[in-house]
């Protein structure tokens, strides 16, 4: 069994979702001796202070860093250079930063020329989350029984890399590692696309004339309605996903739409064998995904 893990002094940065649930773990567990966050609204930070999930807060990523052993980067994925860039004269020696972003590739290649030497650096990302937002959105349970992906270059500090996987595996996550492009087209598939298909589908739903919009919330459950659960994700947090992960999403995109056009076709020549081929398979794969419970 791998040792609980302890820092001196974790700096948050951004106190959403993710970063708050991560303060309530380390909380609940005690596995920082101090913990600061880091916003850049004021009114979120006073609501991280109300929730009292940290010992500081404060809205310059700098201060935030100095003096911290771990520091754990969660805002959007297309404001993490940039965020990275003003923490940059904070950071301490020996430091570990890691990321919770829903893409890898970008997130490395933009933090490469940033990051100081002497810093750790493990990309991460919990494949956890629920479609709300800001620093009350968090439960401490919230990765219990989830999959983690660390996706490190070969160079990268082994021990840093199992500092972060054994705190993921003490929030209760299973740990892969994998190659960052790798990450992007398996998320592509399991999670951005079918973003977008929510998306789409509500959007599409919305701008229908022939079906009033009281018509489509009235008789929702008919399959609407899980999708606008998956639509009602944060726009910022999506918009950077799709334009981070865009050759991969483009590759699935252009399966999907295929397949999509096929599927067209049995429908067009009344092909019910093909149809059901398709819908038994499919079945097949949500009781796989029940037995694995990821459901
Ligand atoms: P969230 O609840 O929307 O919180 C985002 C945080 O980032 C807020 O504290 C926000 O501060 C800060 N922020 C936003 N834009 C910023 C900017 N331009 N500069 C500095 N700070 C900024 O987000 P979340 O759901 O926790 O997601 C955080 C990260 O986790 C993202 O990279 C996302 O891809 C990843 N992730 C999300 C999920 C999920 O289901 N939500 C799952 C796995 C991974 P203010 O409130 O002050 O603006």
């Amino acid at each position: 069994m791998t040792a609980t893990p302890h820092f001196d002094r974790v700096a948050l940065i951004g106190i959403g979702l993710i970063n708050s649930s991560i303060a309530r773990l380390i909380n609940r567990d005690g596995l920082a001796a101090s913990m600061v966050c880091c916003a850049r609204r004021q009114e979120t930070l006073d609501e991280a202070r109300t929730l009292e999930l940290c010992d500081d807060y404060t809205t310059d990523p700098a201060e935030a860093v100095r003096g911290a052993d771990l520091v754990v980067l969660g805002v959007p994925v297309g404001a993490i250079k940039s965020v990275a860039e003003a923490m940059q004269g904070g950071l301490q020696a020996g430091a570990i930063v890691t990321d919770v972003g829903s893409v890898k590739a970008t997130v490395i290649n933009d933090l490469k020329t940033v990051l100081p030497a002497g810093v750790h650096f493990v990309p991460g990302h919990p494949v956890a989350g629920t479609e709300h937002s800001g620093p009350g959105a968090g439960f401490a349970e919230l990765f219990d029984g989830r999959w983690c992906i660390l996706t490190p270059e070969e160079a990268t500090d082994e021990a840093a890399v199992e500092k972060v996987r054994a705190f993921w595996a003490h929030a209760g996550m299973r740990v892969d590692l994998m190659d960052a492009k790798h990450h992007d087209q398996v998320l592509a598939i399991t999670s951005h696309l079918p973003h977008l298909i929510a998306y789409n589908i509500v959007g599409t739903a919305h701008d229908l004339e022939t079906v009033t919009e009281r018509e489509v919330i009235k008789y929702s459950a008919g399959g609407f309605r899980d999708f606008t659960r998956i639509a009602a994700s944060d726009p910022v947090m999506w918009r950077d996903v799709f334009l981070n992960n865009r050759e991969a999403v483009l590759e699935m995109l252009g399966r999907f739409s295929e397949d999509l056009a096929s599927l067209q076709r049995a429908i067009r020549w009344s092909d019910g064998d093909a149809l059901e081929e398709l819908f038994t398979r499919t079945r097949e794969i949500r009781r796989s995904l029940i037995e694995a419970k990821q459901a």
